[in-house]
């Protein structure tokens, strides 16, 4: 258990958060309550029950980086929706590309003009010249799996310890206690995973290579730097040696910037200079309306045009789905693409970023406490360990659900919104640095509060 902290303590300001939490939402319990007549637990999708609180705020309105629930309470949003509103909230450029697109069609399985566009500016920011469109980041990471798949003729895939790419079922696999199994939590396997998957840790050159080397995986599925499990930066030189390895044994290497866009506008992959043969991307590109995609080189683009020629019709299964590059997404992709996530607002985020990292920084430094700060453009976060963890499994061993969810119940009661299951904070273009120091100065009372 992580000793930072007197637990004794911990508890006892938890009970007075959740008595403030509860006083200070009516409504929301009103609406949680009558949600259990027809929802599941309540609420939409079972995790949000997860939030720290007793039960999840319901939501009035959002705008920009605030939103208000339906007790009145206003909030800086630093979770935007886990990344899904990176753009802030309805940003005006957008909404009027889906209102003028909604009211001109939504969906037709016919191309609009707009993903022409998209994807000349995908290429523009991400090097990758071939693009293909769907609704989720876990089917763009599915589809370009079974791409990989088909024309490698391999029937695995490689992730590293406690990444997350979504719900795709071949990527949610862990190493616990040495043996890689489906990983503890996840409902439902199909089958072992370890039938369709290899894991390895972050960062460990030799277990990929060793992995590697049985020469049935058809791609590595990685992030850039792991943002799920805390943010886990790659060492020195690592990137390198994934590509080497990769292009060695015949792997596709798949870079997912789903979160890691955070880096820049054409995410790690842009600003380290990497050289991924599929990328995929999803939850901000259209502003908060379902819409993701993936890239590939023109290799890959060949290989798979060849294997689709050898089959009756292009694709009768898994890749596509009706509403996938649907009119309404591309116009609000678009729309985002140029007028919402510019490299001008790129610039003005890392450095909120920058500024909510400096403030958590100085908190602790303050209050003597073991804990560390880590940043990835945009994206920041804050570890209860003394040194960052340099893998998932690392990064696993010093979570710490209670302090975790006293942090995050400490931030909303005082108006500020982190992201669930990690103290991570991002920054918008909307976002001000009178959010990021709102921010700053809860940190700083509830480490005060801590450490008394
Ligand atoms: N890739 C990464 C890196 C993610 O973090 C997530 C979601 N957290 C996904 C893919 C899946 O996104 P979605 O749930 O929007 O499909």
């Amino acid at each position: 258990m992580n000793t930072s902290v007197d637990r004794a303590r911990l508890s006892e300001l938890t009970r007075r958060e959740v008595a403030r939490f509860e006083a200070d939402h009516p409504k929301s319990r009103e609406l949680f309550e009558r949600g259990k007549r027809n929802l599941l637990a309540g609420v939409p999708m079972p995790w949000m029950t997860e939030w720290a609180g007793p039960y999840p705020v319901f939501v009035d309105e959002a705008q920009g980086a605030r939103f208000r629930d339906v007790d009145g309470r206003e909030y800086v949003d630093l979770c935007l929706g886990d990344t899904g509103a990176m753009t802030g909230h309805a940003p005006k450029a957008a909404v009027e590309a889906i209102a003028e697109q909604a009211s001109k069609g939504i969906t037709l399985m016919l191309p609009t003009e707009d993903s022409i566009w998209v994807g000349a500016e995908m290429e523009r920011r991400f090097g990758l010249p071939f693009w293909q469109f769907c609704l989720t980041a876990t089917d763009a990471n599915r589809f370009a799996i079974r791409l990989a798949r088909a024309i490698t003729g391999r029937p695995k895939i490689l992730v590293y310890n406690y990444c997350y790419h979504g719900s795709v079922d071949e990527t949610i696999a862990t190493i616990e206690d040495g043996v890689p199994g489906s990983r503890p939590g996840n409902i439902g396997p199909p089958v072992n995973p370890t039938e369709t998957t290899r894991v390895v840790e972050f960062n460990d050159v030799e277990a990929l290579e060793e992995a590697l080397a049985h020469g049935d995986v058809a791609c590595v599925l990685a992030e850039p730097a792991l943002t799920n499990i805390g943010i886990v930066l790659p060492d020195p030189g690592y990137h390198d040696a994934l590509r080497e390895l990769t292009r060695k044994h015949g792997t596709y290497l798949v870079i997912d910037e789903t979160h890691c866009i955070c880096a820049g506008p054409g995410g790690a992959t842009k600003a380290w200079g990497l050289q991924p043969d599929l990328i995929t991307v999803g939850k901000p590109l259209a502003s908060g309306v379902p819409a993701a995609c993936y890239g590939m080189s023109a290799e890959v683009a060949d290989r798979s045009l060849a294997y689709m020629d050898t089959l009756p019709t292009t694709d009768v299964g898994g890749i596509g789905g009706t509403l996938s590059g649907n009119a309404l997404s591309l116009a609000a992709m678009r729309a985002t693409l140029e007028h919402v996530l510019t490299d001008d607002a790129f610039d003005g985020m890392i450095t909120l970023g920058e500024r909510w990292a400096d403030g958590v920084k100085t908190s602790i430094e303050r209050h003597g406490l073991p804990w560390q700060v880590q940043r990835l453009g945009c994206r920041a976060e804050y570890w209860f360990a003394p040194t960052p963890p340099r893998n998932g499994g690392e990064a696993a061993a010093v979570d710490d659900h209670e302090l975790a969810r006293f942090t995050h119940l400490y931030a909303l009661n005082r108006g500020v919104l982190l992201t669930p299951f990690h103290n991570m904070a991002l920054m918008s273009p909307a976002t001000t640095e009178d959010d990021v120091d709102a921010h700053s100065r809860v940190f700083e009372e509830m480490c005060g509060e801590l450490t008394a």
